[in-house]
C-alpha cells in the first residue's frame, strides 16, 4: 500500500509512525519546509489532560495520554520532561474547580504551592503528576528518525494540487492550517488562531523550576536548562506588542519573568474545529483523508487520532 502524508508536524509524524507498524505500508511524507516547520515547531510543549481554564478533563484523556506517551518513547531519550505540571489558581473560580475531586490530579493549597515554588503568586494550584513538557524540536526529529529507520521517505516539496496524490493508494492531508488553501477543504468547519511564544534566558541567579507552570499563560521548561518559554498568545495576526506583553502577563503569577531576557520569538498558526475541540478526521474523497483541527491540544490527541486513522485507512484499503 502506497500512502502519502502531507505535513510533518505532530499529526503527520504520528500517522507516519502508526502506518509503519503494519506490513506492506510504504509511507511518503511530503512537507514543503521540513520536519516541524509549522505550528508543532512553535509549540511550547505542554501535554496534560486539563488544558481548559477550569480544568475540565479533556474527552478520552486517559487513552490520549497513553498514546502520546508511547510516541515520546519512540522518539527516544531527552525529548520531554516527565516531572508533572502545576496549574496555578488565578481566581476563586479556578480555586473551586481545582479543589473538586479530579481523578488524576491533586489540589495544592497556597502553602503547598509556596513550598514548591517560593516565587509564585497564586491562591492554590492543581498538581498534574502525569503532565509532561515535550521539547518539540527534538521530539519531532526523534520521531522522524524512528520513521525513517522503518523505511519512510521524506519529500521536501509543496503539494499544490490534490491530483499530485493520484499515484498513491491513499493520502492524508495533515498540513495544519494550510489545509484551507486546498479548494476541496476550504469549507471544512475549521477556524484559525495565530500564536506566539517567547524564548527567554533562565536567569543564572534563579533556582531551576521543577516543572512547567500554568497561570494566565504559561512558563515552560526547555530542552536547554538555560532557556525557558513564555507562552502563548491567541490572536488574529502576529502582533509584536502582544508577544512582548507575555512577560508582564506571566509576571503576575511568576514575578521574575518580568525581567527575563528575550532571545527569540516562536510563531505558528493553530487550526481548530469550529465546534468543540476534538480533531477533524474524515475522508474528503475515496482516497484522500484529512487529519487536522488539533487546536491547542495537538500533543494530547496526535497519538490517539493518528493511530485510529491509520487503522481505518488500512481497513478501507483491504476491502
Ligand atoms: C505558540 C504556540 C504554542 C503552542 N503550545 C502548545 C502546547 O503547549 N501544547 C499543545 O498540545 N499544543 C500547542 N500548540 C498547538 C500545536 O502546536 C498544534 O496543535 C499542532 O502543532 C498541530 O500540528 P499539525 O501536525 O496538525 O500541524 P503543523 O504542525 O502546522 O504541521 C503542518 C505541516 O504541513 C506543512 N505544509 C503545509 N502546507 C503544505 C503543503 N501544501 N505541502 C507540503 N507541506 C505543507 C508545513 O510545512 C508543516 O510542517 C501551540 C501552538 C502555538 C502556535
Amino acid at each position: 500500500m502506497k500512502i502519502a502524508i502531507v505535513g510533518a508536524g505532530y499529526g503527520g509524524l504520528s500517522l507516519c509512525w502508526h502506518f509503519l507498524q503494519h506490513d506492506g505500508c510504504e509511507v511518503t511524507l511530503i512537507d514543503a519546509n521540513g520536519i516541524g516547520a509549522g505550528a508543532s515547531g512553535a509549540s511550547t510543549g505542554l501535554l496534560h489532560p486539563y488544558p481548559a481554564k477550569l480544568a475540565k478533563r479533556s474527552l478520552r484523556a486517559e487513552e490520549a495520554m497513553r498514546e502520546a506517551h508511547a510516541l515520546l518513547e519512540v522518539a527516544g531519550a531527552g525529548v520531554a520532561s516527565h516531572s508533572g505540571i502545576v496549574r496555578l489558581a488565578m481566581n476563586n473560580d479556578q480555586k473551586k474547580a481545582y479543589q473538586a475531586s479530579l481523578p488524576d490530579a491533586e489540589f495544592l493549597d497556597e502553602e503547598a504551592v509556596k513550598s514548591r515554588f517560593p516565587k509564585a503568586i497564586s491562591s492554590g494550584g492543581l498538581w498534574i503528576p502525569q503532565g509532561k513538557t515535550v521539547f518539540s524540536k527534538p521530539y519531532l526529529e526523534g520521531l522522524w528518525q524512528a520513521c525513517e529507520k522503518r523505511g519512510a521517505k521524506l519529500h521536501l516539496q509543496p503539494l499544490q494540487d490534490l491530483k499530485e496524490l493520484d499515484a498513491f493508494d491513499a493520502a492524508v492531508l495533515a498540513n495544519g492550517h494550510k489545509i484551507l488553501s486546498f479548494k476541496e477543504c476550504a469549507d471544512l468547519p475549521l477556524k484559525t488562531r495565530h500564536g506566539q511564544a517567547l524564548v527567554c534566558r533562565w536567569p543564572a541567579s534563579e533556582p531551576p523550576l521543577a516543572c512547567s507552570l500554568i497561570g494566565r499563560g504559561h512558563l515552560s521548561l526547555s530542552e536547554d536548562p538555560s532557556l525557558c518559554l513564555l507562552g502563548a498568545t491567541y490572536e488574529n495576526t502576529f502582533d509584536p506588542k502582544r508577544v512582548e506583553a507575555l512577560r508582564e502577563q506571566i509576571g503576575v503569577f511568576y514575578p521574575p519573568a518580568r525581567d527575563f531576557e528575550i532571545l527569540d520569538v516562536r510563531r505558528g498558526v493553530r487550526i481548530a474545529p469550529k465546534e468543540g475541540y476534538l480533531p477533524l478526521v474524515q475522508s474528503i474523497s475515496k482516497k484522500v483523508w484529512v487529519f487536522t483541527g488539533l487546536g491547542s491540544r495537538g500533543l494530547l490527541y496526535h497519538g490517539l487520532y493518528g493511530k485510529e486513522l491509520s487503522l481505518e485507512i488500512i481497513k478501507s484499503l483491504s476491502h
